[in-house]
């Protein structure tokens, strides 16, 4: 094989037998050969942080630098056991971190493999879909409209081919390709008959060879594409990460406050009053926070990949929590896209046609009673118009009928073989010289076929409205032309669309042999129009429950799609839409004010024989309407209105890769209830998020308080630094990090959404801060003060003091699992198995601390005797009930949570 250091001055011949390559593609030998001298076809992606590296950062933090310096300070002052249980304990806290960061990052690196590209290519003479990595030169691949170009191609054929190149040439116009050579010194930008990795075909078809792979295409040798690093961050997280930031400063700047004055004013000694604000900070420092965040959010994205949601934007997972309105398509969304015809019109005749499924097996009937396909001349022209005018493969594998390519379109090669018509045989008889491939603008596709070298046709078939515009006659019995029936077919068509089928029309034209170029100007006259056909596609049983679900969550559910009025409110009909008749079409929607727009939109359930580009007319009325919006896409042209979107929704299977690069999340199974399973995980993900931060901010702030008030009135500390060192950063954050797996609470889903603006530290939230915190300051002291009284050792009494906390902070996590119902149901008492497993290890740590000798003089510990340990538990049951009922209250009185 040679190499050229250029491609775009060969003839496409001379390209393909430099490849040593041809039509049909290369060999399964041929490209594992490839495969290992030129190795996969991807770039060197981002320089990987070592590990070493990602362990140290987790020292990098305020609060670390202050715990070192307390550390050296203990040290200096001869407190060696002190200096121990610092280190000790910021080495654990960093493994911790550092373990279920990793974990987070492989989720993360999994779902980004998931979206992985893939690439249509003829291998063996035969159409297959691999993953781009597998490309090698040589390689056939075709393009449509919507692809990105996953390696450096040799055009060899374009109609009508477009590319947008501006990751390499800077220039947002797309650029028409075609497939002869270009001089040698053509710029970059003016390679026409060259396809570069990484660029997106915004419009046409087109195939090419190619010509190099992974870094040694153009974009792998300008420093590859920037990598958009996915960080596991959204606003939300950031705004708090900040906010963490400025309660550390502020804390560390009190803490600094109450050293000079525990010296100077109070004349505490300066050892144990240096160790005390240090235990300050460590008490009030919310240091477990930002990581448990993380977590949360890796949690959710894990689950939602595997409930065939990929999260591509992360901060979308929190506004699918706020998603009041849900825009979606019908066609395999809602329903299906298995598509059976089962009605054909011509102009004299109404045929009914049998059979389920691909297999092309089954009757066709006029009026109950079998005819024979080849009796009906206008009928096998029809059924040839259906095969020709087709992109679509049909497969048999044993006796199971499949296909390849658009599911109407396989349903059309069955419905031609059920009349009588052997695809093999008319595709050798005729050639396709050229192709209008469909779009969702025109709602037509066409094909030009020469016959034999005598004649040539154009073959045409889309939307009835569309094609009955374009002519003016009709086939009549036998060969015979009349004049259009306008009214005849639009009648036909109406009643086939209100039985929910969608209607496809057929037309012809002859053109001379010569014409061997297809626009859309060919389309203007003397079109013969043949019939028109109805094909079912059986609305989603799940997605009317999942219609069904939304409504419960005052989500409201709009149809936006391509077909017909009558099509798609038939099939809202069945599906529970609301508003299912008040259809508004796209040409209504053209002729109307944004102002008139945004006040009928709320009350309009379906939006019909729409583009793509009034979609983005719709997001934007119903975003003024102060609404959350969803919207689902799969063609280029759907990627401004994805992007306008709150949340821009792909489809994985028929997406196109510009859908699914505007987008923030896209769907495996491309099916309705996915969606909604995904808004009821970012709903969850939001209440985790509300969670964690609502338990641990009180307990910060109650240990703190703790501190403070003991060292202000003058009093003995109920619990010594060390032992708060010991809560916070090991004790707190295992239990944090249990609400991070959190399940959804079982109303969420009949809860109104969150208003996108919702402020989380609101009122509601300060309240709860002060409550609890005032509970265990009061829980502690009490505890306290009972163990002097009963005259035990200041050690004994500390040790009650800290193990009061420990279970006050577990009786917390129990309330706080439920913030919208109660605490106290079966299910709710018996938790989750992530929740026990972090109450164990916290008690088993505590008795350990407890009981065990050698961390009694680490601790400074004494054991409980059991009367003390039953009393410490009802403790935290007396406050577990106050909140509770507090909440029940807030709940039932005011309907409000925080
Ligand atoms: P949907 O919202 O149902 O996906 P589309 O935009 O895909 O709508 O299609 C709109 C209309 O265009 C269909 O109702 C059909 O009449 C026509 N159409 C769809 N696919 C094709 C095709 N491959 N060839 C010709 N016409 C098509
Ligand atoms: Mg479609």
């Amino acid at each position: 094989m040679q190499e050229y250091q250029s491609w775009h001055n060969q003839t496409s011949d001379e390209a393909l037998c430099a490849l040593e390559s041809t039509l049909e593609g290369l060999s399964a030998d041929e490209v594992m050969l490839r495969l290992q001298t030129f190795g996969p076809n991807k770039l060197p992606g981002p320089a990987q942080r070592s590990q070493l590296l990602r362990f140290l950062s987790h020292f990098n933090n305020i609060l670390i630098y202050v715990l070192i310096g307390a550390a050296s300070i203990t040290a200096l002052l001869g407190h060696m056991v002190d200096t121990f249980v610092i280190v000790a304990v910021v080495i654990i806290n960093a493994i911790i971190g550092y373990y279920q960061e990793g974990k987070a990052e492989k989720a993360m690196q999994a779902i980004r493999q998931m979206l992985a590209l893939l690439a249509s290519v003829k291998r063996d003479g035969k159409h297959q879909v691999i993953a781009g990595e597998e490309l090698v030169p040589g390689d056939i691949v075709y393009l449509e409209a919507g692809d990105k170009l996953p390696a450096d191609l040799r055009l060899l054929k374009s109609h009508s081919l477009r590319i947008q190149e501006s990751i390499l040439t800077g220039e947002s116009v797309a650029v028409e390709k075609q497939t002869t050579a270009v001089p040698m010194d053509a710029p970059l930008g003016d390679r026409f008959c060259i396809g570069f990795s990484g660029t997106t075909v915004t419009s046409g078809q087109g195939m090419g060879v190619v010509i190099a792979t992974g870094a040694k295409t153009e974009i792998g040798r300008i420093g590859g594409l920037l990598y958009a690093v996915q960080t596991l961050e959204t606003p939300l997280v950031s705004q708090l990460g900040v906010f963490a930031r400025w309660l550390t400063l502020f804390i560390l700047a009190i803490s600094v406050l109450m050293l000079l004055f525990g010296y100077f004013v109070l004349h505490h000694d300066f050892t144990s009053l240096f160790m005390a604000v240090v235990g300050i900070a460590v008490a009030a420092i919310p240091e477990g926070l930002p990581a448990v965040l993380t977590i949360t959010l890796a949690v959710g994205v894990k689950l939602m990949a595997q409930r065939s949601a990929i999260v591509r934007r992360l901060p979308a997972i929190e506004t699918l929590g706020s998603v009041s309105v849900i825009c979606t398509d019908k066609t395999g969304t809602l329903t299906r896209n298995e598509m059976t015809v089962d009605t054909i019109v011509t102009s004299s005749e109404h045929f009914t046609v049998k059979g389920v499924g691909y297999a092309p097996c089954g009757d066709i009937e006029i009026e109950d009673s079998v005819i024979n396909g080849q009796d009906y001349p206008s009928l096998k022209e029809l059924g040839r118009a259906a095969a020709l005018c087709n992109d679509a493969e049909l497969i048999r594998k044993n006796e199971l009928w499949s296909g390849d390519g658009d599911p109407m379109e396989i349903a059309l090669l069955a419905l031609a073989s059920k009349i009588g018509i052997d695809r093999n045989k008319i595709r050798n008889q005729w050639t396709r010289t050229d192709i209008v491939p469909f779009d969702s603008k025109h709602k037509y596709m066409a094909t030009l076929e020469h016959h034999q070298g005598q004649r040539a046709l154009i073959y045409l078939k889309g939307a009835p409205e569309t094609i009955l515009s374009m002519c003016l006659k009709q086939r009549a019995c036998g060969d015979e032309v009349e004049r259009l029936n306008t009214k005849y077919w639009e009648e036909k068509a109406n009643t086939i669309a209100s039985r929910g089928r969608r209607v496809l029309a057929f037309a012809i034209k002859t053109v001379e042999f010569q014409h061997t170029v297809l626009n859309h100007e060919d389309m203007q006259d003397s079109l013969i129009f043949l019939g028109l056909t109805g094909l079912i596609d059986p609305p989603r049983e799940e997605a009317r429950k999942s219609i069904e679900k939304c409504h419960r969550a005052s989500i409201d559910v709009k149809m936006i799609t391509g077909d017909h009025a009558i099509t798609a409110s038939a099939i809202g009909k069945q599906l529970g839409f609301r508003n299912s008749d008040r259809v508004l079409t796209g040409q209504e929607l053209d002729n109307i004010e944004d102002a008139q727009l945004k006040s009928i939109v709320g009350e309009t359930g379906i939006f019909a024989r729409t583009n793509p580009e009034q979609k983005l007319r719709l997001v934007m009325a119903l975003q003024a309407n102060n609404m959350t919006v969803a919207m689902t896409g799969d063609g280029v042209n759907d990627a401004p209105a994805l992007k306008r979107a709150d949340v821009g929704v792909a489809m994985g299977k028929t997406g196109s890769e510009a859908a699914k690069e505007a987008s923030d999340i896209v769907l495996v199974d491309d099916n309705f209830a996915t969606i909604v399973a995904a808004v009821r995980e970012g709903r969850t993900v939001y209440d985790n998020i509300k969670k964690v931060i609502s338990w641990t901010l009180p307990t910060n702030a109650g240990e703190a308080l703790t501190i403070v008030l003991a060292l202000l009135l003058g009093l003995n500390l109920p619990i010594t630094p060390i032992q708060i060192l010991w809560i916070n950063m090991i004790t707190a954050v295992t239990l944090g990090i249990a609400l991070a797996f959190e399940p959804t609470e079982e109303n969420t889903m009949q809860r109104p959404p969150r208003l996108h603006d919702e402020s989380l530290l609101a009122g509601g939230l300060l309240w709860h801060i002060l409550l609890v915190a005032g509970l265990f300051l009061v829980g502690v002291f009490s505890m306290y003060e009972y163990a002097i009284f009963r005259g035990y050792s200041e050690a004994l009494a500390r040790t009650i003091a800290m193990n009061t906390l420990v279970v006050l902070e577990i009786f917390h996590l129990f309330f706080i699992r439920n913030m919208y119902g109660t605490s106290l149901t079966r299910k709710a008492v018996l938790g989750t198995r992530v929740v026990w497993a972090a109450v164990i290890v916290v008690t088993l740590g505590q008795f350990a601390i407890t009981y065990l000798p050698w961390l009694q003089t680490v601790f400074e510990t004494q054991a409980i005797n059991l009367f003390d340990g039953v009393l410490i538990i009802t403790v935290g049951v007396i406050m577990f009930f106050i909140i509770e009922i507090e909440k029940q209250i807030r709940l039932r009185v005011w309907n409000n949570s925080f």
